[in-house]
């Protein structure tokens, strides 16, 4: 079973060579058909020469560099895209993940899953903050998205060689990776796991990022937000409504001063028409987005049966020799059976 190990990296200098011991260990049964590839996401610090020496001092290890800071999705799509395994393991350079849990999610794949992802069950070393905006982010993603998204998950995962290709096959620039699995499909399960806290180094998604990040989340998998507008424009109508109601009670009561009835029905009558028509054109705009992203429309996952040997051809070769096309194919079919 050939292994790839893919890790983005940027200034993690000081977490490389205990990433690499820990990877090395964790591999050790696989170390004949492995490898480790380390993707220097462009750092100002010394991390390209910590995996220069890494390479140096265990073969089975890779470096690529980017030329500039790209991002984590970025860089981990540059790894993943490199990986040549039929597992893939992907993890973070700061050791959060523990790369002691491969073998657990080496079995789940035997017993057949194409995605195995690690699921946080404890957070440890990380403010109050970061939890409670992450808690959040992923719940309101769900509510959001289309796609059933994993909760309290990152990119820690192990993936079988046909889910990395379905998800390579998404040509969007805006990634989100563990998303992008989750649309993709094919089984899929979670491994529990204690989040530590860093080895090493700071955290690289200070706010700023989190906030790219989250919105890159949400707009690739959700144009909810767009269809706000055609809601309430409905919302707007039943007003209109109730509002004529009352407008002409009050018109027949003759408790009104002249004109009032006229502006206020204008006023929610056009309002509701203006969310309407915005509600339209997010429509398209949301229709174009995902036309735009050009993904594929379906992955196989399983067949049964076999194409025909040949394909149907009822040319002249076929009808002259008297026989049906799909009798000679069926022909060559058995002629081809008894010659393997
Ligand atoms: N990372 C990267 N490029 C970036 C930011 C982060 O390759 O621009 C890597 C980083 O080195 C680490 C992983 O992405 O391996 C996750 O980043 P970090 O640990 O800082 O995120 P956190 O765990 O705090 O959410
Ligand atoms: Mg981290």
């Amino acid at each position: 079973m050939h292994l790839s190990v893919v890790v983005p990296c940027y200034n993690e200098e000081e977490s490389i060579p205990l990433l690499v011991d820990r990877l090395v260990q964790a591999i050790e049964p696989w170390k004949e058909r492995a490898e480790i590839i380390l993707v220097d996401d462009g750092s100002s610090d010394e991390t390209w020469a910590a995996m220069e020496a890494a390479h140096k001092r265990h073969p089975v290890v890779r470096g690529i560099r980017l030329s500039a800071n790209r991002g984590h999705q970025i860089a981990l799509t540059a790894g993943l895209e490199a990986a040549t395994g039929a597992r893939i393991f992907m993890l973070d350079a700061d050791l959060q993940d523990p790369p002691e849990i491969l073998p657990d999610m080496m079995m789940m794949m035997d017993r057949g899953y194409d995605v195995v992802y690690g699921r946080r069950a404890e957070r440890q070393g990380e403010t109050r903050f970061k939890k409670a905006t992450a808690f959040l982010f992923y719940r309101t993603l769900n509510a959001l998205s289309d796609v059933d998204i994993p909760k309290d998950t990152g990119d820690f995962r192990l993936v079988s060689r046909r889910s990395l290709d379905a998800v390579l096959q998404m040509p969007e620039r805006a990634r989100f990776i563990r998303g992008m699995f989750a649309w993709a499909g094919f089984h899929q399960i979670g491994l529990e796991y204690v989040r530590e806290a860093r080895v090493a180094g700071e955290t690289k998604y200070p706010l700023k990022a989190m906030l790219r990040f989250a919105t890159d989340a949400l707009t690739g998998f959700s144009t909810k937000p767009l269809k706000i507008a055609t809601r309430l424009s409905f919302v707007s109508l039943l007003v209109t409504v109730f509002m004529a109601i009352y407008v002409f009670g009050s018109l027949i009561l003759f408790n009104t001063v002249a004109g009032w009835a006229s502006v206020l029905l204008a006023i929610s009558f056009f309002s509701a028409i203006q969310l309407l028509t915005l509600g339209i054109l997010g429509e398209y705009v949301g229709r174009l987005y995902m036309e735009s992203k050009q993904r594929p429309l379906y992955f196989q996952s399983q067949e049964t049966g076999q194409p025909m040997a040949h394909p149907v051809d009822f040319g002249p070769e076929a009808r002259d020799s008297g026989r049906s096309a799909t009798q000679s194919a069926a022909r060559t079919a058995a002629e081809q059976k008894e010659a393997s």
